[in-house]
């Protein structure tokens, strides 16, 4: 009987056994008995597996009252592995400072919108656009209030809203001066995006009219909050690898419209150099924490390409750094995509492939020791670098901080653009004796 009770016990457990072929072997007194004493098994059985882990209870963690302070988790990893960023700390969503986006191009469409709605201390309020369609949908898709659209007639109508912090300059770059103006004046901070402007007498009006109306100005060099590059700096400014020598840097895509606004010379102000060899101008004094001295620049366009009708194809220029450093740098509108740079050391060098890129920064560096070369990839956690930018931004208007990545900035890169279009231009090295006082506010935090 024992064996038998088992046998079905054992198969209604594992489930190997139909209701059918239970009551042929059992019949109906056995089954009830066999069926009882599994109940009771299990009953027996349940203390023990609802043991005190089982039960849901709150591990030890530190939680401070400081809201900007992250909460520490009790650890489960050895110090083996890559240490985790620390928790976030967003703001709650209505202590964030309040964006108006202006223009619904690529820039907007394709990544600040997505960008903001992961920020900590930034949130979208309104919206500016000359497209009624588009700014319907956005607006919708992106939980915007109808009466937070504006078009470009109604935009200093900004001043009266008070959930908008900052205007967000998102046009054409020939477009930049007038909207940065216009919205200092609406008493709006301004975050304005790269090139500042056509020119460096641009720049000088739209950095006055904002200390005039008393508020910040930021320009989006999104590399400065980028990890790699950050990475590169600190090892360049902390001699990793002894001196510096020398920088090859490339900034290259294609275009294929030759009536978009980027090859209209009053739109754009210029071709490649402006939109993407910028990057390399700019990225350059950002790692090196100095400023060039001097350029020497060639530049091609593709005879009766209609693309190059207003605006250049290529600029290859070198910039001469005080420390001795000579940067190497090419930028062309109509070849296959490169947006990468290394740098030469004295015992060392690294590389960064999509170094301008949004996404997808690869690290190699290389040392000696010994008789072992070491090639190594240094593998940085990527960050959403508009998210970090804007978020900066907005800690400096929280807690009255100058801004970064300053106006001055951008009008020091025009007036190196300036000087390598003026090389270009006359054949000879072109020295720079107008350089600004960038005065950079305190470092950002980057997670
Ligand atoms: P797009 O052409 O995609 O968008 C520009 C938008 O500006 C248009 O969609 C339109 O918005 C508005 N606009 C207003 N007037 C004009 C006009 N006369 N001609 C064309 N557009 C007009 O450009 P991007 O988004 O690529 O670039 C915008 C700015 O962002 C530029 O300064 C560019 O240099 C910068 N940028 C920066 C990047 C970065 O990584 N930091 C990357 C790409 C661009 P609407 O239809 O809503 O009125």
């Amino acid at each position: 009987m024992n064996d038998i009770t088992n046998q079905i016990r054992t198969s209604v457990i594992t489930g190997g056994m139909s209701r059918k072929q239970f009551l042929k072997i059992t019949g109906k007194s056995v089954a009830a008995a066999a069926v009882a004493g599994i109940a009771t098994a299990c009953a027996a059985k349940a203390p023990v597996n609802q043991s005190d882990n089982l039960q849901a209870a709150s591990p030890p963690a530190r939680v401070p009252a400081q809201p900007d302070e992250p909460i520490v988790l009790e650890e489960w990893k050895s110090k083996n592995d890559v240490e985790s960023a620390p928790t976030p700390t967003p703001l709650p969503p209505d202590q964030r400072i309040g964006y108006a986006i202006v223009g619904l191009g690529h820039l907007t469409l394709e990544e600040l919108l997505p960008a903001i709605v992961t920020c900590k201390k930034s949130r979208l309020s309104a919206l500016v656009s000359g497209s009624p369609e588009k700014l319907k949908k956005v607006a919708a898709q992106y939980g915007v209030k109808p009466q937070n659209c504006y078009s470009y007639d109604t935009y200093d109508q900004l001043k009266d809203n008070p959930e908008v912090d900052v205007i967000y300059i998102v046009l054409p770059n020939g477009l930049h001066k007038e909207y940065v103006i216009r919205g200092a004046r609406a008493g709006k901070h301004i975050l304005c995006e790269k090139p500042m402007a056509n020119s460096a007498a641009e720049c000088r009006e739209m950095i006055a009219a904002c200390n005039t109306a008393g508020v910040k100005l930021m320009v989006a060099y999104r590399i400065h909050y980028q990890p790699h590059n950050r990475k590169i700096r600190e090892m360049l400014q902390g001699k990793t690898y002894g001196s510096t020598k020398f920088i090859q840097a490339t900034n290259c895509q294609s275009s294929a419209n030759p009536a978009h606004w980027r090859h209209k010379k009053a739109l754009a102000g210029g071709g490649a150099l402006p939109d993407i060899g910028l990057y390399c101008v700019n990225t350059n004094r950002f790692i090196l924490g100095e400023e060039p001295t001097e350029v020497f620049a060639y530049q091609h366009s593709t005879p009766n390409d209609p693309l190059f009708a207003e605006v250049e194809e290529m600029v290859s220029w070198q910039m001469k750094f005080p420390g001795g450093v000579i940067a190497n740098c090419v930028t062309n509108y109509d070849s296959h995509d490169n947006k990468s740079y290394d740098v030469f050391c004295e015992k060392g060098w690294m590389k960064l492939e999509n170094a301008y890129a949004y996404k997808g920064q690869r690290l190699n560096v290389a040392h000696a020791e010994g008789k072992t070369r070491h090639i190594n990839d240094m593998v940085i956690a990527e960050n959403d670098q508009f998210a970090a930018e804007m978020d900066h931004f907005s800690d400096c208007i929280l807690n009255n901080k100058r801004p970064y990545s300053t106006g001055e900035e951008g009008l020091q890169d025009h007036i190196i653009m300036e000087a390598i279009y003026e090389s270009a231009r006359t054949g000879r090295p072109v020295k720079i004796n107008s350089m600004v006082n960038v005065n950079r506010g305190p470092e950002p935090e980057i997670g």
